[in-house]
């Protein structure tokens, strides 16, 4: 299907009602799922046209353009979500409007937020692939990397984010975070969140215990051009 069809409030309220739908299928109550629209490479202007539509959560990937676009849009209540590879050096300027950072993988970027002191919920990306270039912290490393995150005054462990891995069925890549969420919650029993499903994949997301849908296409339409 064209990402691109209908409005931006048409393309909103389908997907709300295929992730109502995705969840009833699953036997899930809808409201335990939050839906983050993720508005990278967009303008503020499409920011504030979706919190006119009632989102309240969106996604950022990239701190160059989410600061500036969170800074125009300070007069909104919305929850700023980090998804995108963070340097440690960008810790201080995320922190001025995120206030929930998913894509936590190593020690040395959880002992620079934490040094913020600054109260910040935190989700601990999980690696799907063997490539440590995509960015998550491998399976083996979950649990040290939670007991980190627990030592820190600041931060709250939600759960695991994770993206699935091109070339594996979707729904058993987050049968895999299912799982290392059953391991997790063995150190963190409060850390129950799961962060995954995307576009095209948030049905088997849902199926598999998504609580948290990271959606950006198929709400905001085809992204312009990354620059
Ligand atoms: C871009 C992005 C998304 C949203 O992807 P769509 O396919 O546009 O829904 C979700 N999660 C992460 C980490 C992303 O970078």
């Amino acid at each position: 299907m064209n990402e691109d069809s209908g409005t931006l409030e048409e393309r909103l309220s389908r997907v709300r009602s295929q992730v109502a739908d995705a969840a009833v299928e699953a036997g899930r109550d809808p409201s335990a799922i939050t839906t983050i629209v993720v508005t990278k490479f967009h303008p503020a202007s499409l920011v504030r046209e979706l919190a006119a539509l009632g989102v309240t959560d969106v996604g950022e990937n990239r701190q160059q353009d989410a600061g500036p676009k969170a800074a125009q849009l300070r007069d909104l209540a919305l929850t700023w979500h980090f998804i995108g590879q963070l340097q440690s050096n960008k810790v201080r300027a995320v922190l001025e409007y995120a206030s929930v950072v998913q894509s936590v993988d190593r020690a040395s970027l959880v002992d620079a937020l934490g040094a913020a002191r600054i109260p910040l919920q935190v989700f601990l990306q999980l690696n799907l692939t063997d490539d440590p270039g995509r960015g998550g912290v491998a399976p083996d490393g979950l649990e040290q990397l939670a007991e980190r995150v627990l030592a820190s005054d600041a931060l709250t462990l939600r759960g695991l984010m994770a993206v699935a891995p091109l070339g594996e069925e979707p729904r058993a890549a987050f049968a895999r975070v299912r799982e290392a969420s059953e391991r997790l919650r063995r150190v963190a029993p409060d850390a129950d969140a799961l962060s995954m499903g995307m576009s095209g994949d948030f049905r088997e997301a849902v199926a598999e215990g998504a609580t948290h849908l990271r959606i950006g296409t198929a709400i905001t339409g085809n992204r312009p051009d990354a620059g």
